[in-house]
């Protein structure tokens, strides 16, 4: 093992969980964190599970859809064009990037750590005693054009040859599923191996057990700069003027990873990609599964008796802003697929924003850092850092306390765009 001590900077999903490993592995783990603990992108989200999610964002015909889109005001996709060398270069490895053979590569790493994780979050449910309202009864993909449903089956097919369990459902099929619920739709795909779970109560249950196993926390404590000796961080430097010492250091810093990494000395490429939720807690209907309607990429989640919405992919920097049209389009897809629900109904409730880690290539950043020999990365994870969390944890934690990793694999190092 090279050290005991170790910071890890980012209390978010993705900094929770690599904590969870290396504390039981008997390292001593501090956690830095700019903000409150609470205004993370790891709190508001869908809070799906999802083993199904094998095809990468960058994937062939995204492009054309996202241009079309970038047209529609109410359309859950934007990227504001502005002159940033960042954005283009993200640009550029994202088309890149968008390729069937890209896709063929990517998908069995997905799809061994979304497994992982789905089997992970079950032994911490089980082994830790605690309660997320984690339920395993699977992802409904609702439909309700022939368009869309072909792109869905396609979606499937390629699932079930990489061995992620893929249904194809009937309307009539998805009303045995969903009794009570109105649903406007010609068919479903259906993903049994995924699963939801209320991804606020998940942090705070995470966050009271580290605590209590002596992890220790530090809010509104902004890393700004480092020392370094050696070719390894030496120290890191907080806004309010302290510092910070370890053996080994670990970015799990969201959306503001690039930023941090630059000062590390690497570059790893990102942009943040804004989304919204809304959450119900007396909703007219209850569903009893969560799904996506696929046509407009709008979420459905039943959490502990609430219901919550979500959607929205606009890159636009770190502006956190609520774009009310993009909200309006939400908001209407809801009513467009839940004929029971009116826009009145999804009034007044507070919107909550988040901005995802998103990589240009769909893949997360996850492993050793090579620009220094003591800093580890677990960020990147996009659309999908809860269901990643845990596997991509575990691994920074073999890879810090053993020297390797099962799950470790070339197309998740932090350092293929480093140049
Ligand atoms: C609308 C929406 C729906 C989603 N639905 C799902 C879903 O259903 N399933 C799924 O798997 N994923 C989903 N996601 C994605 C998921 O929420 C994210 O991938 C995940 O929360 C990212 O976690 P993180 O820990 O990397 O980042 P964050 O949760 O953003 O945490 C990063 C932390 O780093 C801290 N930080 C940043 N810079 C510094 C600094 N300089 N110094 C100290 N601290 C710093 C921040 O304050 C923050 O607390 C969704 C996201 C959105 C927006």
């Amino acid at each position: 093992m090279e050290s005991n001590r170790v910071i890890i900077i980012g209390a978010g999903i993705a900094g929770l969980f690599t904590a969870y490993y290396l504390n039981r592995r008997g390292l001593e783990v501090s956690i830095l964190d700019k903000g409150t603990g609470k205004d993370n992108c790891s709190y508001g989200n869908a809070g799906m599970i999802v083993p199904s999610h094998i095809i990468p964002l960058s994937s062939p015909g995204i492009i054309s859809k996202g241009l079309k889109w970038m047209l529609e005001p109410e359309s859950p996709f934007y990227i504001r064009p502005r002159l940033s060398l960042d954005l283009l270069k993200w640009g550029w490895e994202f088309k890149k990037a968008s390729t069937d053979d890209h896709v063929k590569r990517a998908g069995p790493v997905l799809r061994d750590l979304l497994m992982a994780s789905r089997e992970l979050l079950i032994n911490f449910e089980s082994e830790e005693n605690s309660s997320f309202g984690y339920e395993k009864r699977g992802l409904l993909m609702f439909c309700n054009t022939e368009k869309g449903l072909k792109k869905e089956i396609e979606a499937a097919e390629i699932a079930q040859q990489l061995g992620v369990p893929a249904e194809v459902l009937t309307a009539d099929q998805v009303k045995g599923m969903e009794p009570d619920l109105d649903l406007n739709i010609i068919g479903a795909t259906y993903y049994p191996k995924d699963a939801h779970l209320h991804p606020g109560s998940l942090m705070d249950s995470l966050k009271k057990l580290l605590v209590s196993r002596g992890v220790t926390f530090h809010w509104n404590t902004e890393i700004e700069e480092m020392d370094q000796s050696g070719g390894k961080i030496k120290s890191l430097h907080s806004s309010d003027g302290n510092e910070w010492k370890a053996d080994t250091y670990i970015l799990c810093a969201g959306a503001w990873s690039a930023g941090i990494a630059k000062k590390f000395g690497t570059q790893m490429l990102m942009q943040a990609g804004k989304g919204y939720s809304i959450t119900i807690e007396e909703p007219v209907k209850r569903p009893l599964n969560c799904g996506i309607f696929a046509e407009r990429k709008v979420t459905m989640t039943p959490m502990f008796g609430s219901l919550r919405f979500a959607g929205t992919m606009e890159i636009v920097g770190t502006d956190t802003r609520i774009n009310r049209a993009k909200m309006n389009g939400l908001k209407k897809s809801v009513c467009e697929y839940l004929p029971e629900f009116s826009m009145n109904d999804l009034e007044g409730h507070p919107v909550w924003t988040g901005l995802r880690p998103c990589s240009p290539d769909g893949m997360p950043y996850v492993g050793a850092v090579s620009s220094l020999k003591n800093v580890y990365a677990s960020t990147g994870h996009a659309m999908m850092g809860m269901s990643l969390a845990p596997s991509c944890g575990k691994i920074v934690a073999d890879l810090i306390t053993e020297g390797k990793s099962d799950l470790n694999h070339s197309l998740i190092n932090p350092n293929r765009f480093a140049g």
